[in-house]
């Protein structure tokens, strides 16, 4: 339903309803004109369903209800924001965190035809406390619960979809001869988590491993195996192609 239609509710708007409907509609309409990547992102391959990952990389239209909306939209947003102001935090704190090449675009890499691509978040190439450099840097922020999880347990078992895109990260940009700095930002709370996290060669080469499956599954119109038997199944419950999985 267009969230501008007001002609069909059944209570007048309210003035947050009007300016809310226009900021999702504004923040959808300007995502529907950004070219979908063509890829599959590096940053996804800890995922545990293949299947979900080839309907990312296929394109494959999200259940209706699970369509990007506003809110979604506007939480990718404040990441961003949240990491550039991390940036500004590191740097003044004496870490040399290199974002950008002389170009200005994100570091990353692209193989396999440039089918697998993956863009970092950027590089310490100094810092005080004699840490040890080049570190790849990641920067996640998360809420309260997700975050306090991150501080409990490490991001490796909190996280394994950001602790096996580290390890990507760190193999394809050379950047395995030193524990990378993963920071986690509470958004609630602002509190930060800095972690290092050595470089895991075996978790890098699984998810190469896992990114030419779905690629020569893709190639071949071949589905690969679902992450569980039961659409009941937690990872299940939250995918935006759960519809379309089990239908
Ligand atoms: S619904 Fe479940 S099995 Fe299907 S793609 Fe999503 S996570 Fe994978």
């Amino acid at each position: 339903m267009d969230p501008l239609d007001f002609n069909h509710r059944e209570k007048p708007p309210q003035f947050v309803d009007v300016v809310n409907a226009r900021i999702d509609t504004a923040l959808t309409l300007e995502n529907s004109t950004r070219e979908p990547r063509a890829y599959l992102g590096g940053s996804r391959l800890g995922e545990s369903c293949a299947r979900k990952l080839q309907y990312e990389y296929l394109k494959v239209p999200r259940d209706p209800e699970r369509e990007f909306n506003g809110k979604t939209l506007r939480i990718f947003a404040v990441g961003h924001v949240f990491e550039d102001l991390a940036v500004d935090w590191l740097t003044k704190a004496g870490y040399d965190l290199r974002t950008r090449n002389s170009s200005g675009d994100q570091f990353g890499f692209a193989v396999a035809d440039g089918r697998v691509r993956g863009h970092i978040d950027g590089v310490i190439v100094a810092g005080p406390d004699d840490l040890a450099v080049p570190a790849l840097w990641e920067c996640k922020s998360a809420n309260a619960k997700n975050w306090r999880d991150i501080v409990k347990r490490g991001v490796a078992v909190s996280k394994p979809v950001y602790a096996a895109q580290i390890a990507l990260y760190q193999a394809y940009l050379g950047l395995t001869d030193h524990p990378a700095v993963f920071t986690a930002i509470n958004k609630d709370t602002c509190e930060l988590w800095h972690e290092l996290v050595p470089f895991n060669g075996a978790l890098a080469q699984a998810c190469s491993d896992k990114a030419v499956r779905i690629l020569q599954a893709c190639d071949a119109g071949e589905w690969l195996p679902r992450v569980a038997a039961d659409p009941d199944h937690f990872e299940c419950t939250w995918c935006d192609w759960k519809q379309r999985c089990w239908s």
